[in-house]
């Protein structure tokens, strides 16, 4: 029977710690949710400024649905690109302050579009060890030579540039990491693409609408702005929606909609999620007091941290690792934590390094000190 090895391999799997398995959430996501009948005090949304149930985002997007019904019915160069979705590219532009901008249906996706889009064979993708599954898939997917640089390191990648000669080139980042929620050394890298005539592919999945004055994301962060900038976002992070976006020069916004199979070989999103997004652009734009309550968890959360047995990882932003090592140890502690009602996810290979499986903590402007307080105390109960 054919199956049979797959079953193998599911065992071995299951023998490593490595099994996945779903959670099913009866309430909306955020921060006290319903799973399994049993509420839970969850930290591991990527709903950072608790914009996902959002009163305003719904009734956009309900009235959204009531102005273009719930299906786009077509690709975006078909029939399904509504103005709303032209509406949001322009304000999505605006934003980052760049000339133009794409709206894709998932940050996946915006990612193969836009990597394959750039450079085929013949030309050199340079992309950190810890970038994101979708930017590692694109990379293979472009055929173009790839060359992996060690983490943030900035050294490294100039003596990998340096003995580039042909072709284009592209280094690919991660703006925050997603599993260590550091920041990549963006004015460096951009040095290096003016010094070596490089463009700079910059995936701010979590930091738009977290980073930056207004939440403009981590180019604003470093004040950076350069036509050598290729700026991909996704908004079903912060923005609390669904879908994803480059910002760019207009020249290689045309050639992604002429050229990246992943936007023009799929069904749009639906223009109600367009409508939804437009409310959530506002309140990320002018509910400020969200980044700055974000930024007063991170410091209780790391502070209260200090002095347990696991080791929490150097990130100023929402995304706080602790380090656990082995997957079976890290599985423990989040049942640990789940067993006392909350919920921290074990995040294992091959999503992260071997043996450097870790609780991805994720913070959110909906938490509250009492909630921070409550992880600290019990992750304490459990070192015990
Ligand atoms: N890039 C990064 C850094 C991400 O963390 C993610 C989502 N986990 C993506 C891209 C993909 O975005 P989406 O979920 O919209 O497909």
């Amino acid at each position: 029977m054919p199956f049979t090895e797959l079953q193998y391999q599911l065992d071995e799997r299951a023998a490593q710690g490595l099994l996945r398995r779903r959670r099913e959430l009866e309430s909306p996501q955020g921060v006290r949710i319903t799973v399994g009948g049993e509420p839970c005090l969850s930290f591991c949304s990527n709903d950072y400024l608790g914009l996902a149930h959002h009163p305003q985002v719904i009734a956009a997007m309900q009235a959204g649905a009531n102005q273009y019904g719930v299906g786009s019915g077509a690709s975006h160069l078909v029939s399904g690109h509504f103005n709303v979705h032209r509406q949001l590219e322009n304000e999505l532009a605006d934003f980052v302050c760049k000339p133009a901008a794409l709206v894709f249906s998932t940050g996946y996706l915006a990612n193969l579009g836009a990597v394959q889009a750039l450079v085929g064979r013949g030309d050199t993708v340079f992309a950190d060890k810890l970038n994101h599954a979708s930017l590692n898939d694109a990379m293979l997917l472009s055929r173009a030579g790839i060359k992996r640089y060690r983490h943030n390191d900035v050294a490294h990648l100039q003596q990998l540039l340096e003995h580039t000669e042909s072709g284009r080139k592209l280094i690919i980042t991660d703006a925050v990491f997603s599993m260590d929620g550091d920041i990549a050394p963006l004015p460096e890298l951009l040095a290096l693409c003016e010094r070596y005539d490089a463009w700079l592919l910059v995936d701010d999945a979590h930091g738009f609408g977290v980073l930056g004055d207004e939440g403009r994301g981590s180019l604003a962060h470093f004040n950076l702005d350069s036509p050598r900038i290729i700026y991909m976002a996704t908004l079903g992070k912060a923005a609390g929606v669904s879908g994803a976006f480059v910002a760019a020069e207009q020249v290689v916004i045309e050639t992604l909609l002429n050229t990246a199979r992943s936007y023009i070989y799929t069904t749009a999103s639906s223009p109600a999620l367009a409508t939804a997004l437009l409310a959530s652009l506002e309140l990320i734009r002018t509910e400020e007091w969200r980044r700055t309550k974000l930024n007063e968890l991170i410091e209780q959360l790391r502070n209260g941290l200090a002095g347990l047995p696991w080791k929490i990882l150097d990130s100023g932003t929402s995304i706080q690792p602790l380090l656990v090592g082995s997957n079976e140890a890290a599985l423990v502690l989040s049942e640990g934590l789940l067993t006392r009602g909350i919920w921290v996810p074990a995040i294992r290979p091959p999503t992260v390094p071997q043996g450097t499986a870790r609780l991805r903590i994720s913070l959110s402007a909906a938490h509250d000190a009492r909630d921070v307080s409550q992880l600290i105390e019990v992750l304490r109960d459990l070192a015990r």
